[in-house]
C-alpha cells in the first residue's frame, strides 16, 4: 500500500519535531499533496489511524490542502483549474497544454500540538 510508507515518513517527522520541540501531543496535522499524486485522503485517513497508534500524533485529526490540477494553454496563453487532467483546452479546444501543477507529493504543511 502507498500510504503505508508515506504515513510511516510523516510519523517518523512528527516524532523528530517533538523530539527538538518539545512537545507531548499532536491535535491535528495539515497536509498537502496535489490532486494528481494518486493519494486518497480517506485511506489516508484510515491508514493513519492505525498507524498512529501510541506515537504522539495518536486520535490527531487529519486536513488536506488538496492542489487542483492546473493546465496551461500555450495557444490562448491562459491557465485552468481543472478536477483531472484533461488533454486539451477548455477554451480553444486546443491541444497545446501543459501540465502545471497537481503533482505535488505530500507535504506537512503545519502541526497543532500541544
Ligand atoms: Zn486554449
Amino acid at each position: 500500500m502507498h500510504e503505508f510508507s508515506l504515513i510511516r515518513s510523516m510519523l517518523d517527522i512528527v516524532e523528530d519535531y517533538a523530539a527538538k520541540h518539545g512537545f507531548e501531543h499532536v491535535n491535528a496535522i495539515r497536509l498537502s499533496f496535489g490532486r494528481l499524486s494518486c493519494i486518497e485522503p480517506k485511506s489516508l485517513e484510515f491508514g493513519f489511524k492505525i498507524q498512529s497508534e501510541g506515537t504522539k500524533a495518536e486520535g490527531a485529526t487529519l486536513e488536506f490542502d488538496i492542489h487542483p490540477v492546473v493546465v496551461y494553454c500555450l495557444d490562448c496563453e491562459k491557465e485552468f483549474h481543472a478536477d483531472h487532467w484533461c488533454d486539451a483546452c477548455p477554451t480553444c479546444k486546443g491541444e497545446n497544454v501543459m501540465l502545471n501543477g497537481g503533482m505535488e507529493e505530500l507535504k506537512i504543511v503545519s502541526l497543532d500540538v500541544i
